[in-house]
């Protein structure tokens, strides 16, 4: 699995290059690795590359792929990156160290819930929806300053920052840029945006953690996802 630390160093030395001449772009950018499809084994070979956090799409897949690993590598931060129901809520919360896609006032009522009784405080990204695709999750820009109010101040939820995943047939930089103003808005510091195909403009415009899937793995097998 050569091929994983090619690809890594490769991606450092893009992250790098467009963090120059860029004001906003920030000093220390995660690489969230999207895992979604990946084996136990591709993972741990991520890890010894030196890949510190990942992100999977489903409850479920993260259930069955994670403990083992959790229980051999500790440190490694597990985002959740894929849209949340409701009852998986419980589980997302005792599983995952991020939940990135907190977008609807009834999943943060019962993420409140569950981080009380499990005593429990997973991170949290308001996803939104900046593009308003309906088939998309996320809070619609007319709603956020709300919802962002009404997670951090009535939910008391430990909100991080923002994430989004753009439309796919639109420049991405209005989006990120959008995104990096309404954060800025609240006082929030953290940005969960960018992916293999956009990241250096998500880094450009203020990106703390950028989601790369195939540019660190390569191309998923595309039966599986
Ligand atoms: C799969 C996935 C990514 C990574 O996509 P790539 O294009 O493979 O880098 C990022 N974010 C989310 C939410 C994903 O599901």
């Amino acid at each position: 699995m050569q091929h994983i630390t090619e690809q890594l160093l490769s991606l450092h030395e893009r992250m790098e290059a467009a963090k120059k001449n860029s004001p906003i772009a920030q000093e220390n950018v995660t690489i969230v690795a999207a895992s979604k499809t990946q084996s136990t084994e591709h993972i741990i070979a991520a890890i010894d590359a030196g890949v510190t956090c990942f992100g999977e799409n489903k409850v479920q897949e993260a259930a069955e792929k994670w403990p083992a690993i959790k229980a051999q590598y500790p440190k490694i931060e597990l985002q959740l990156i894929g849209p949340l129901q409701t009852n998986k809520a419980r589980q997302a919360v005792a599983s995952f160290d991020t939940i990135a896609t907190l977008d609807r006032l009834k999943l943060a009522d019962i993420l409140a819930q569950e981080m009380q009784q499990q005593e429990k405080r997973p991170a949290c990204f308001i996803q939104v929806n900046t593009g308003e695709e309906p088939q998309k999750g996320g809070v619609l820009p007319q709603d956020a300053d709300e919802f962002i109010t009404y997670c951090r101040e009535t939910a008391a939820l430990p909100i991080v920052g923002l994430m989004c995943i753009p439309p796919a047939n639109q420049p991405a930089a209005v989006h990120f840029a959008y995104l990096k103003k309404l954060a800025d808005t609240h006082g929030l510091t953290r940005l969960s945006m960018g992916m293999s195909s956009d990241f250096e403009a998500a880094i450009r415009l203020g990106a703390t953690e950028i989601r790369i899937g195939t540019a660190l793995f390569g191309q998923r097998n595309i039966y599986l996802q």
